[in-house]
């Protein structure tokens, strides 16, 4: 195999972008040569590696990109600990279908109950299939988009929170919101409402949603555009972060 040929392969992969064979031509030829492969088989193993490696590539920078705080997923999650939770409705929204007809999720419950695990986990499902995703907290949301507000810089920062196929709206309900922010929020699930999927999850009932929202009539509003279309996942357990001390105070109820 002349230097020279292996020199132009890699140039003209390089303009077409196949970065593995750029840089991994003579490797490859080296592979078929040494399994003697035919045509069609050199053809199939050097796209097929080309094919993972642009994949690979795909799927690390769209999980980067979505700003999950980790990347857990259904398989780390023991769903035995929560009974009352339907952990069937939670693997259909892992399956996604919800998303292709840019249906919503809400995971609703005390602290601790892992809400912010699972919507994590479909985010990466939806990454792993291919989607785009996108995590904030409510309270980082709201503040970015009036910071962006205050600069005339609204539609650009706007576009971060509509752009993904699925954004996780993290916390919603721990900060009261004034009215400003509450229009703010209405913005975002109007403008996603129907294109694009909204997770969120919260510790507050729907009915406490008026007092989030400071405003009834907005609230409403958000709330109406958000349920049209969603699952809602309620989580009425006990707290993950506290099954050590759980686990203690019942042995202690065992003992006396
Ligand atoms: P929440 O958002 O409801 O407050 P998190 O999802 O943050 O709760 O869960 C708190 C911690 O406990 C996280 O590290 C999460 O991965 C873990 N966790 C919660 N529930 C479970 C569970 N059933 N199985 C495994 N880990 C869990
Ligand atoms: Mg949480």
């Amino acid at each position: 195999m002349s230097e020279l040929t292996v020199n132009r392969i890699a140039a003209h992969a390089r303009r077409l972008g196949l970065r593995l064979i750029a840089e991994d031509a003579a490797e490859l030829i080296q592979r078929a040569s040494d399994a003697q492969l035919g045509y069609a088989d050199f053809l199939d193993l050097a796209l097929g590696e080309e094919a993972a490696a642009k994949e690979d590539r795909r799927y690390a920078s769209a999980l980067r990109q979505a700003g999950l705080p980790h990347h857990k997923t259904l398989d780390d999650f023991d769903f035995a600990f929560q009974p009352g939770l339907d952990a069937r409705k939670v693997r259909d929204l892992a399956a996604l279908t919800f998303t292709a007809r840019a249906g919503n999720a809400a995971f609703l419950g005390p602290p601790g109950t892992g809400k912010t695990h699972l919507a994590c986990a479909i985010a990466v499902s939806a990454v792993t299939a291919g989607h785009s995703a996108y995590f904030t907290t409510l309270d980082d949301m709201v503040r970015k988009l009036r910071a962006a507000d205050d600069t005339g810089d609204l539609n650009r920062q706007m576009r971060t929170y509509l752009r993904s196929s699925v954004l996780v709206i993290d916390e919603v309900g721990y900060l009261p919101l004034d009215r400003r922010d509450a229009n703010l929020v209405f913005q975002v699930i109007a403008r996603r409402y129907e294109k694009g999927s909204v997770i969120i999850t919260s510790n507050k009932a729907f009915t406490e949603w008026g007092q989030v929202f400071t405003d009834e009539v907005l609230a409403t509003a958000i709330l109406d555009r958000f349920l049209h279309h969603c699952d809602v996942i309620t989580i009425d357990g006990p707290s993950w972060r506290m099954r050590n001390q759980t686990m203690a105070t019942t042995a202690d109820k065992t003992v006396s």
